[in-house]
């Protein structure tokens, strides 16, 4: 959640997504775009030269990291979202107890209520802490995370989840995931994040001094969660491999399952977190498991058990006490550089919201999304698809097989506009209880969970349910999701800077046309490409043909490393090759729509590099070059269009102008 460490990443196969969120900022920082509009010529640095002196004047809100047109339209969602929710709250009575809106009416009350989180300390995590560190052995501490996993779906050591399985998309299976390193694997290493070691460090001992651990033992006792956080982190993966599902999938029978945890009856861990009738188990990264087995001996016990319970807490520091929150979100703004914290207010407006978004999704669409704009959009997505149909055809390092089965992945492609066609009853079955009814905030977010665990449980046995969305409607994002072969827009995208029902087709084009391309290309990157239409990890490639594939990544991994971020520091090609190869496809794909008009290529360019406008403090900066597979707005706008035939011509661009680059170092795979 925003303001938060996430603890565990909500989906262990990740989607492919337009654009990396960021959480809030801002450090004094001298503009790397300090050029206004007429000093710099677009022949030079065309992203400068649109949106140079908007971004000068835009200035970043003390409680957010950076600002974009993604974070500007989501706080506008949010906003009007919060102003819904205080309808709701005035108008309480109005409503019937079991009704959604009384109950997020209640969950809002007890999350304002600090008197009564104060008072009530862990609530009814009290029971799971406890459980945890009175375990006596090593058994006895898996029995107390066992519960956590199966009442409260959290793991710590690692995490567990269902999802379809990567090579049978129609049956999930339970994936095993790395350990939650709160700072990242290189927040661990790299030399310039010294800082947040530090307030890492200092965060885990305030947490156990909340636990209750004496003063004279928190120092060592976090050094020591510290060192274990780190031993695991060698093993993590790198941020470039997290994607690649030719890593991450490694299936493991049962007996491969008890090789890996020698030290553990990992069958009955398994069990006794209700999680052991799946078909499969996938292991994320084996290495790190086997080195999470050699720390879960009997010598490391009280190290297991005050790690678990840290961890734990830190989970829910959001809903616990206001010294709890206040420790996390210390934490946090050094990880994010954010000179104030968000007020009270928005924060509990926040998580109000994040805890039942789909509730919010509904009031969402409802005031703001009509069919009209849901039918312009779905025609658009037949328009491109339709072109690019065309462009796999034209292809002339594929063969006629290959384009076979492209064709076939395109054809199979779900759709989805705006929000799901049913909508989650899960608020229904969740107990919520108001203030006045002694209700208490951290009871009722473990209650909200509890339900959603059972969920989880509940779908071993059934078929994967393809009409879930992985994106509530007031997300200002997109994705592709490789295992359902699909594509997916929430209503929130669907409006001004991205698109505007009243203006012309190149414009749209440049904004949400461009968005919908790069969805359907990264049907087609270097990881989407090893899923075939129905979603399951399977070649469809002739051999030539993945060979010539490989070799066009190689050139565009290349020329995206010679992109300077900061300060010396350059674009991690590999790191962004599926995002890059998703923003060229899309915009030769759109361009190829506008035909050669120039006052429409024109069009189309602005906004393209208007949509990828933003401005992030030195922290933000630093976590996106390390993580993020997106290249920064600059490269995403300068290093495409640097590469497409049809933006030399428009701007009669010329060899000695800084956006030239030669026609043979020109790259594209879908071109
Ligand atoms: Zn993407």
């Amino acid at each position: 959640m925003r303001g938060e460490v996430a603890v565990i990443c909500s989906q262990i196969i990740a989607f492919s997504l337009l654009f990396t969120s960021c959480e809030g900022i801002a450090k004094e920082k001298k503009e790397v775009y300090a050029n206004k509009e007429g000093q710099v010529r677009l022949q030079d640095d065309y992203y400068d030269y649109i949106n140079g002196s908007l971004i000068q004047k835009k200035q970043i809100p003390a409680d957010e990291t950076g600002w974009n047109y993604f974070n500007e339209v989501s706080n506008q969602a949010e906003k009007q979202l919060n102003d819904e929710l205080k309808h709701i709250v005035t108008h309480r009575d109005e409503y019937e107890k079991n009704s959604s809106e009384y109950k997020i009416a209640s969950i809002y009350l007890t999350a304002k209520d600090m008197e009564r989180r104060d008072l009530v300390g862990f609530g009814d995590l009290k029971p799971y802490i406890n459980r945890l560190l009175c375990s006596k052995n090593i058994s006895e501490y898996l029995k107390a995370m066992a519960v956590i996993q199966k009442d409260l779906g959290k793991g710590s050591l690692f995490a567990l989840e269902a999802q379809a399985d990567l090579k049978n998309s129609n049956q999930y299976a339970l994936y095993i995931g790395e350990p939650n390193l709160m700072i990242g694997k290189e927040g661990f290493t790299r030399d310039y994040f010294e800082d947040r070691r530090e307030a890492y460090k200092n965060y885990i001992t305030e947490i156990l001094k909340t636990l209750g651990e004496k003063k004279e033992n928190v120092v060592k006792i976090s050094e020591k969660i510290y060192e274990l956080q780190e031993q695991l982190a060698k093993e993590a993966l790198d941020a470039e491999e997290s994607g690649n599902p030719s890593v991450i999938y490694n299936p493991l029978t049962k007996e491969e399952l008890k090789n890996i945890f020698t030290n553990i009856d990992i069958l009955g861990y398994l069990t006794d977190s209700g999680l052991d009738n799946y078909q499969n188990y996938i292991a994320v990264n084996p290495a790190v498991l086997k080195t999470v087995n050699q720390y879960l001996k009997e010598g490391n016990l009280s190290l297991l058990k005050k790690y678990s319970a840290f961890i734990l807490v830190s989970n829910y520091s959001g809903y616990l006490t206001k010294e709890i929150q206040d420790d996390n979100q210390n934490f946090v703004q050094i990880l994010n550089g954010t000179k104030e914290k968000p007020s009270e207010e928005k924060t509990w407006s926040r998580i109000t919201q994040e805890l039942v978004p789909m509730e919010f999704g509904k009031i969402y669409v409802e005031k703001n999304f009509s069919a009209k704009d849901k039918k312009k959009i779905e025609k658009m997505i037949d328009k491109i698809l339709m072109a690019y149909q065309k462009k796999i055809e034209g292809l002339d390092w594929m063969s006629a097989d290959t384009k076979t089965e492209a064709k076939k992945k395109l054809d199979c492609m779900t759709v989805k506009v705006g929000y799901p066609d049913l909508w989650s009853e899960e608020l229904k079955q969740v107990s919520v209880k108001a203030p006045e009814e002694e209700g208490v905030f951290i009871n009722n977010v473990l209650n909200i969970q509890k339900t959603a665990a059972k969920r989880q449980q509940e779908k071993m046995n059934k078929p994967v349910d393809k009409s879930e969305w992985g994106m509530s409607p007031q997300t200002v994002n997109a994705y592709y999701n490789p295992s359902a072969n699909e594509i997916v827009f929430p209503a929130a995208i669907l409006q001004e800077p991205f698109y505007n029902r009243a203006k012309s087709e190149a414009v749209n084009l440049g904004g949400i046309g461009m968005v919908i391309a790069h969805e359907i290309t990264h049907a087609f990157d270097n990881n989407g490409a090893k899923y075939d239409e129905k979603g399951n990890l399977h070649n469809w490639w002739t051999q030539e043909d993945y060979k010539n594939f490989e070799k066009l990544n190689e050139k565009v991994i290349e020329y995206y490393n010679q992109y300077e971020i900061i300060d010396g520091y350059k674009v991690n090609g590999k790191l962004t090759l599926g995002e890059n190869i998703a923003d060229l496809g899309a915009m030769s794909c759109v361009s190829d729509i506008v035909g050669n008009n120039k006052t429409k290529l024109r069009k189309l360019y602005t906004q393209y590099a208007k949509i990828w406008a933003c401005k992030y403090n030195k922290e933000e900066q630093l976590s996106r070059m390390n993580s993020d597979p997106h290249s920064p707005g600059k490269v995403r706008v300068n290093a495409v269009l640097s590469s497409m035939d049809k933006f030399y011509r428009a701007y009669s661009i010329k060899k000695g102008d800084r956006m030239y680059v030669a026609p043979k170092d020109r790259v594209n795979v879908y071109e």
